[in-house]
């Protein structure tokens, strides 16, 4: 299985990390050696001291595609989770300046958590759902899929005319603003409407 993420998809975001707001999605991958279950803690590698936290929607994929238009998407995720796209911020910050590529920086072993999926069924409007995530107890990021600048469907129809999506790959939707930095000893707990979905340590 493969990891698709998603930079950049909420304006709001983009703009706390001066970034301009994409015309096309912006995206990277991650190996499946980045998937992090089961709300196993999180060590921070020692090869960053800035490691960030960015919380987002993900999508389970249920079926093979490719060049799948928006109109069909829906048919090939039945299944929505949480994750957290851990990100050195440091190197990136470095690979950006120097226009290299980012998987040093977002590719690392573990940088991919992801919680259980539900049935997106369950969710009484997929396209206007909150998510929230509390570092200690605090809300640090408190997002709406509303204000995705891609939608699920156009982020499938682009990334499919590109790389055949293949089930059981997951797609990291993009964070909304707040990302910040993630110390030893922090308690990450995450929802999605009313359903916590993640609750793991860092250490
Ligand atoms: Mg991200």
């Amino acid at each position: 299985m493969k990891i698709i993420a998603i930079g950049r998809n909420y304006a709001a975001h983009a703009k706390e990390l001066n970034n301009p707001v994409p015309e096309k999605p912006v995206i990277f991958l991650k190996p499946d050696t980045a998937l992090l279950k089961d709300n196993k803690a999180f060590y921070i590698p020692d090869f960053s001291s800035d490691i960030h936290y960015e919380l987002e929607v993900v999508l389970k994929i249920c079926k093979e595609g490719k060049h799948i238009s928006e109109k069909f998407a829906p048919k090939y995720y039945e299944e929505v989770g949480l994750g957290i796209d851990f990100t050195a911020r440091d190197i990136q910050a470095e690979h950006k300046s120097k226009g290299l590529p980012w998987e040093l920086a977002k590719a690392f072993d573990h940088s991919a958590a992801v919680s259980n999926f539900i049935p997106k069924a369950e969710l009484q409007d997929l396209y206007s759902s909150n998510f929230k995530l509390q570092i200690n107890g605090e809300t640090r990021q408190d997002g709406n899929t509303r204000n995705m600048l891609f939608s699920f469907e156009q982020i499938i129809a682009f990334v499919s005319k590109y790389i055949t999506l293949k089930k059981g790959d997951l797609i990291f939707t993009g964070t909304p603003e707040g990302v910040g930095q993630v110390k030893a000893g922090d308690k990450l707990e995450a929802w999605l409407e009313d359903q916590q979905l993640l609750s793991f340590d860092i250490k």
